[in-house]
């Protein structure tokens, strides 16, 4: 059982994994120094449930024993706020993407979703999963996401795709299970995780059939191919020193995962061709993971940080806009742990037992994370200066001919050394420009769903309706209550109005 991030490291050791970078196949994946970063942040996730057990770990319903609560199905409102409170915490401790709510938001959306597919249809799925579920937890590993499909014609259905690859799909079947083939992209943590859980990425029609798959793999399953996400500045990680790279302890992981038939025992099978429930599955793990963002609130606050020590560098900590620019950032920054966290407050229980987050909150949140982080960049940028940018390198910082003319030079404020001030620029320059910047600024814009995604979803649960009617009583208009109204009463505001 992994308990330690020594343990954690030590369990992708000796994987046969077959993943590219830069043209070749990497012998160990977990010991290159570009990849290293982002097993770094992860095996955070590990020592912080050490350090801080009531914040990171719960003990298993299923095992009795305790676990990381990257695991843990969410029973109450209570365990959705606390994992909002986890993830804000690991975004200051690593000032990146630490990779595993993907994970834990697909299986908090499979816990339910099997339930509710198990009772329409008599299916084996929940009594599997919770039995996969259970030997996860006994062995406290960890678990990846592979959701979203490489999509081809973005007008076409997945069994319209001129190539059918192009989604994932059964490609055959014994008495065993199944074979799968096809490619996710942009898979965080991948390589990062032991077992990964295969999704379908959208709604699903019945000549979809073959697409509803639901399946667990393990990392290092035959016919699994990963090609590395090149990241911004990636190969700073492997010029040996550790000003440049900004932030060299921790980074993100994206990586494509392709499936060239790859089995998937009956056992760990949990949908099968039950194409309505593929809808229920992609919007149940789209809300939880939408309120997730909140992991860029504590990025956020990393980067507050780094701009209000670099004026103080400066000697710039006393102008009133330079003030007003902090409190800005901090401002942006707390719309969004503020939203997140409340859909995790009116998150609301399933049939199985698991809460789902206000989904109309959720969206809300992820919203603001595909702007805010953009412009708490931006002000960071301001804040800075344009040093950030042409800053010469470590080497020539460190090399005696260059040395003393730069550390006169480039120094700041009288007390401040030169290296610290080196050290803040880069920072700013790794989180808004850099490889966190994958995660803190695009990621941010794409990732559980571009924009435009959750617009549509707004747009559904806006209950305009409803609103309507409060305008035309005050207005003196008289109203009839459609059904429409009574309806709607019972959505978002029937949360926002029940009292505890
Ligand atoms: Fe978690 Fe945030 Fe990374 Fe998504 S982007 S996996 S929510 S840390
Ligand atoms: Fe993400």
């Amino acid at each position: 059982k992994i308990q330690t991030s020594q343990d954690y490291y030590q369990s992708l050791k000796g994987r046969k994994l077959k993943v590219y970078l830069f043209g070749e196949l990497v012998e160990e994946p977990s010991e290159h120094p570009m990849i290293r970063p982002s097993v770094n942040a992860v095996a955070e996730t590990y020592d912080l449930a050490l350090r801080e057990p009531e914040l990171a770990s719960v003990i298993s319903p299923f095992t009795g024993e305790r676990i990381n609560r990257f695991l843990h199905i969410s029973t109450s409102a209570n365990d959705l706020v606390l994992q909002n409170k986890m993830q804000r915490k690991l975004g200051q401790n690593t000032g990146t993407c630490f990779q595993r709510c993907v994970g834990m938001d697909a299986f908090n959306a499979l816990f339910s979703t099997t339930f509710e597919m198990d009772k329409s249809y008599k299916t084996p799925y929940y009594e599997r999963f919770v039995a996969f579920l259970t030997e996860m937890h006994r062995r406290n590993f960890v678990i990846g996401g592979a959701m979203t499909d490489v999509k081809g014609d973005r007008s076409k259905a997945p069994h319209e795709q001129a190539d059918p690859d192009l989604f994932v799909h059964i490609t055959r079947r014994t008495s065993e299970g199944v074979y799968i083939t096809g490619a996710k992209a942009h898979q965080t943590g991948c390589l990062n995780s032991h077992w990964l859980l295969v999704m379908p990425t959208m709604r699903l029609g019945e000549k979809d059939k073959d697409y509803a798959i639901v399946g667990a793999v393990p990392v290092d399953a035959p016919g699994i191919t990963y090609i590395y996400g090149r990241q911004s500045c990636d190969t700073r990680s492997m010029e040996g020193g550790n000003m440049d790279a900004g932030n060299a302890n921790f980074g993100g992981q994206e990586a494509m995962v392709i499936f060239e038939d790859v089995f998937i025992a009956n056992p760990l099978i949990f949908m099968d061709g039950e194409y309505e429930f593929a809808s229920m599955l992609v919007e149940r793990f789209t809300g939880y993971h939408r309120r997730s963002y909140v992991c860029k609130s504590g990025v956020g606050d990393v980067l507050i940080g780094a701009a209000a020590n670099i004026v103080e560098m400066n000697g710039a900590e006393k102008a009133s806009h330079i003030k007003d620019k902090l409190v800005e950032m901090t401002h942006l920054n707390e719309t969004i742990y503020g939203t997140g966290i409340a859909a995790s407050y009116q998150g609301y229980p399933t049939e199985s037992g698991a809460y789902l987050p206000d989904d109309v909150l959720a969206n809300v949140c992820k919203h603001h994370v595909t702007r805010f982080p953009y412009e708490i960049s931006r002000l960071a940028q301001d804040l800075a200066g344009g040093l950030m940018v042409t800053l010469p390198s470590e080497q020539d910082y460190n090399n005696p001919e260059t040395h003393e003319l730069l550390k006169k030079y480039l120094k700041g404020k009288p007390n401040v050394p030169t290296e610290d001030r080196f050290r803040m620029f880069r920072l700013i320059e790794n989180m808004t420009l850099g490889r966190n910047a994958v995660g803190y600024l695009t990621e941010s814009m794409h990732g559980a769903g571009s924009p435009q995604a959750q617009r549509i979803q707004i747009a559904r649960l806006m209950q305009l309706e409803y609103k309507k009617r409060l305008a035309k009583v005050l207005a003196g208009i008289e109203v009839v209550d459609t059904d429409a109204v009574v309806e709607e009463a019972g959505s978002y505001f029937g949360r926002v109005f029940e009292l505890p």
